[in-house]
């Protein structure tokens, strides 16, 4: 017999200029088969991307779900005591969250640099919140609330910002949004660029 392999669900990633990333993304009313094949799909799109997260908005869809997790965020993780959402969650990835949001936000902030697959080759540092507090359903599991540390926090901060229509480069101090306005602007104007080269340790969400 032929080893049967599951057929990959890879959605094409849109990118920066794209009127769907733009846009605040609607609930997730039920979780239906609909959903579960998106679910799915969001993963296979992810991990062949070489993402940390990726945002619905991000495949065309303007709907409340993100796919988080890979190796990078675990190997992170295990650097350092972890909060309990990490405890809870990076056991279980790459996993799906329904309708995430954060109940709230750490004062203390810091800075990291980022990088997104809507917005290719363009890294810049910014500041967030060093921990939040998830709510969020887990898709065909339980309602999670947990305080999420590390760069996890991080990753939800990013994907949930893309369900809101803003991206990270939207975050990003004034003179460092300048400095890279002029490949925002070549990135707008090609569209959809394949096959771009990832920056070695840097991160995509
Ligand atoms: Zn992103």
């Amino acid at each position: 017999m032929f080893p049967f392999k599951k057929k990959k669900n890879i959605m094409d990633v849109r990118t920066y200029g794209d009127s769907g990333l733009k846009r605040k993304s609607a609930s997730v009313r039920e979780v239906s088969d609909e959903i579960r094949k998106t679910a799915f799909a969001l993963i296979d799109t992810m991990r062949a991307d070489d993402g940390v997260g990726l945002a619905a908005p991000q495949v065309g869809l303007n709907i409340r779900m993100v796919a988080i997790g890979c190796a990078a965020i675990k190997k992170d993780a295990g650097m350092m005591l972890l909060s309990p959402g990490e405890r809870e969650l990076l056991p279980r990835m790459p996993l799906v969250l329904i309708n995430p949001r954060i109940i709230s936000y750490s004062d203390v902030k810091d800075v990291s640099e980022e990088g997104c697959l809507s917005v290719p080759d363009i890294y810049a540092p910014v500041e967030r919140p060093v921990s939040i507090v998830l709510e969020a359903g887990i898709i065909d599991g339980e309602l999670v609330r947990a305080e999420c540390g590390g760069f996890l926090a991080r990753v939800l901060q990013h994907e949930i910002d893309h369900l809101e229509g803003i991206l990270f480069i939207d975050r990003l101090e004034p003179e460092i949004l300048s400095d890279i306005k002029p490949k925002l602007e070549t990135l707008k104007k090609l569209g959809h660029k394949k096959g771009f080269v990832k920056k070695a340790g840097g991160s995509l969400l």
